[in-house]
């Protein structure tokens, strides 16, 4: 599309091939601000969604304004209270008045050029200021009719301040006209996107069509895609602005969707190792687990035994709780893989939580006569040589690690399966890196940030999802509170300390200078100081080394420290039982399904449990609901209103573009009309996965 030069426009080039330089008024620079909206062809133009939309109002009479208008106490002069708040794109609370010029003169204010005209109409006369626009002193005469939107100030006396000016000659939109509000961006304005849209689909507008059915687009109620671009940028009424939208808003879902099922189509095609596990192997391989498994971990082996004897590349995901028991259920799986002579990856997002896996479970695999290793990035060399020739050879079963297991140096003799923990925390690309390291790889994906079924379903459209909603036997409630000052936890957490509990303090920021707000070093320093020392206090946040890190928090897990300070590096997996309390400083900082993780921390074991934030007031609704509320599916549930879904599925951090799937708009039930669309079409899934691949 690049290339500058203008060249002769292929009649019958998708839209998404039409470059924005074809359009009048769009050269380089504009292009480029274009590019920062996501917008990159004409098709994108096409689609681009306002935010809303906007009805040109009545005329207000001066008199009105006048009566409008009020000083305000702060401003130096009476310029700058007018300049103050001014807004650029006249949207908001605009109000329209007319009438004819009877003075109008030009100073300077603060290095803007201002044009003060006084208009006047029957019911009275008002000044209305024009900032920054020079030219209308040469523009103006007196008498002149004028048409003004802007909004009610105070300069010396009731006024007002020009957002839109229109002559006689070159009208402002009649009352009752409705225009689209776009997210405009620095060096583009209003008027050009509304007028560069315009022109997109007086040229263009002819070539879109609409790939889905009418009677399909019937049954959802919405407008076919010409029709629907048609309202967004012309509007004829809000209602139809609406259906409009909906219609729009299912473009980058179907792209999604079309990429998801090319994926699966292709996995169908392939063959995987196919692992046959009867019930009595099933409860065979149970048995090297130092506990029973849980009714629910059973239900989701059930699942996997069908999943693995099938013969096609697994691809399960298994959401549940923090502490539901996952890790042992990956192991599960990776014991009967193993077991059948294939190798097995079990990749997590941090060394903290891959060491703890290798730790936690090689003595199991090793009772089993199978050898496993560790891969991580601080490994040294001599010692990561041995694990990739391992791996190479197919000494190695099971090797437990970070990213470092998706390079590529690390080559296996048969991986058949991957384990993912906290799945989200990787993107869709660097799952499939670790899959491509075998011919056909079972994957099993786990995550405890868990997402409503439904939703689940649409989004990773290529799982299947287990979910373990029970915990393990045992475990008590965790009492959560909110907590004002750090005094207040002397009281509360002194005799668990005495008991030889173990303590984590949660401070998000490595440092922090205010006093109310330190951040972990600083809270660490003066823990350490004070009387806790006797108990043993360690710190470990994301800039020590691995290596000092993993020592440090030995210590904490064997009870040498029983108060560990630490930032957001213990949110996934940490494993301490004898941890009974956890203090989150700062909470405001973190969102509710992270506290909710970080809560998942303690009341590992039999022991009774409680968490306390601290936090701005701002955040005391939020907190509230940690409070009364420990079920991670409604707190997440939550989470996904509040801060839209991109944060929550760890998307963005995965650097998909999914650009236009969250936000206040989100409309769930779009997703699986998207999904539903796709499957029943199978030629959406060529034109929408070839427009914008997902990874
Ligand atoms: P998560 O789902 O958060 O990854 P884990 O797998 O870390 O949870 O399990 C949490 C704790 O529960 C671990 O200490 C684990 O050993 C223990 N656990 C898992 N399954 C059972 C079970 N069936 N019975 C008793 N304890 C279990
Ligand atoms: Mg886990």
């Amino acid at each position: 599309m690049g290339g500058g030069t203008k060249r002769a426009e292929d009649p019958d080039a998708p839209l998404h091939a039409v470059a924005l330089e074809l359009l009048g008024g769009v050269g380089p620079a504009r292009k480029e601000r274009l590019a920062v909206l996501g917008i990159r062809n004409v098709h994108e133009l096409l689609c681009t969604l306002p935010r809303r939309v906007e009805r040109w109002p009545e005329w207000t009479p001066l008199a009105n304004v006048r009566a409008l208008a009020a000083p305000r106490p702060k401003a130096a002069s009476a310029e700058e209270e007018a300049l103050d708040g001014d807004d650029e794109d006249g949207s908001g609370e605009s109000l329209r008045v007319r009438g004819g010029i009877v003075r109008f003169r030009f100073s300077r204010f603060a290095g803007r050029s201002l044009v003060r005209a006084t208009l006047g109409d029957p019911s009275g006369e008002l000044d209305v200021l024009f900032f920054n626009q020079p030219w209308l002193r040469e523009r103006f005469r007196k008498g002149d009719e004028l048409d003004v939107l802007g909004r009610p100030t105070w300069a010396g006396g009731p006024a007002f301040v020009a957002s839109r000016l229109g002559f006689t000659d070159s009208p402002l939109p009649a009352p009752g006209t409705l225009t689209p509000v776009y997210a405009s961006t620095e060096g583009l304005s209003q008027e050009m996107l509304r007028t560069l849209c315009l022109q997109a689909l007086e040229r263009f507008g002819a070539r879109l069509h609409e790939p889905i059915p009418a009677a399909v687009l019937a049954e959802h109620d919405l407008p076919p895609l010409p029709e629907a671009v048609r309202e967004i940028h012309a509007p004829t009424g809000e209602l139809q602005f609406v259906r409009a939208r909906r219609r729009l808003g299912l473009e980058p879902l179907l792209a999604l969707q079309a990429g998801i099922a090319a994926r699966r189509a292709e996995r169908k095609r392939t063959a995987a190792l196919a692992l046959e596990c009867d019930e009595r192997l099933a409860l065979e391989l149970e048995r090297h687990f130092p506990f029973e498994f849980t009714r629910g971990q059973r239900e989701v082996v059930r699942e996997l035994r069908e999943d693995l004897a099938r013969g096609i590349p697994m691809r399960r995901l298994v959401q549940g709780d923090v502490g539901s028991g996952k890790t042992a259920v990956g192991a599960w799986a990776c014991l009967l893989t193993a077991r059948a002579g294939a190798q097995c990856a079990f990749l997590a997002p941090t060394e903290l939580l891959a060491e703890q896996h290798f730790r936690g479970l090689s003595g199991l695999f090793e009772r089993a006569g199978l050898r496993t290793a560790l891969l991580v990035g601080s490994l040294k060399a001599a010692a990561r040589r041995e694990v990739l020739e391992g791996l190479e050879s197919g000494a190695i079963a099971v090797v437990f690690g970070t990213h470092a297991l998706l390079g590529s140096p690390v080559k296996f003799a048969r991986l058949a399966l991957a384990v993912i923990d906290e799945q989200h925390r990787f993107g869709v690309a660097q799952r499939e890196r670790l899959f491509d390291k075998g011919r056909d790889v079972h994957g099993l994906l786990m995550t405890a940030t868990p997402i409503p079924r439904s939703l689940a379903l649409t989004i990773y459209g290529d799982l299947d999802v287990s979910t373990l909603r029970e915990k393990p036997p045992g475990r008590s409630r965790i009492e959560t509170r909110r907590i004002q000052a750090p005094r207040d936890l002397v009281e509360l957490l002194e005799p668990r300390l005495e008991r030889g509990e173990r303590v984590y303090w949660v401070v998000p920021r490595i440092d922090g200078e205010e006093e109310d707000a330190p951040g972990a070093e600083q809270r660490f320093a003066r823990i350490a100081k004070g009387p806790w020392a006797r108990y043993g206090v360690e710190l470990a946040h994301g800039r020590l080394p691995s290596e000092e890190r993993g020592a440090r928090l030995e210590r904490f897990r064997r009870g040498e420290a029983r108060v560990l300070v630490a930032t957001t590096v213990i949110e996934v997996g940490v494993d301490v039982p004898e941890a009974t309390a956890i203090v989150v400083e700062s909470a405001e900082r973190l969102g509710l399904a992270q506290l909710h993780q970080l809560r998942g921390r303690v009341g590992r074991g039999r022991l009774e449990s409680a968490c306390y934030l601290m936090g701005k007031r701002s955040a005391a609704e939020r907190l509230e609901l940690l409070e009364r509320c420990d079920d991670g599916f409604e707190i997440a549930e939550e989470d996904l209103r509040r801060r839209g879904m991109g944060d929550l599925l760890g998307l963005r951090q995965a650097g998909e573009n999914l650009e236009g799937l969250d936000g206040d708009g989100l409309d769930l039930g779009l997703f699986d009309t998207a999904r539903r669309l796709v499957a029943a079409q199978p030629g959406l899934v060529e034109r929408y996965g070839a427009a914008r691949p997902l990874s």
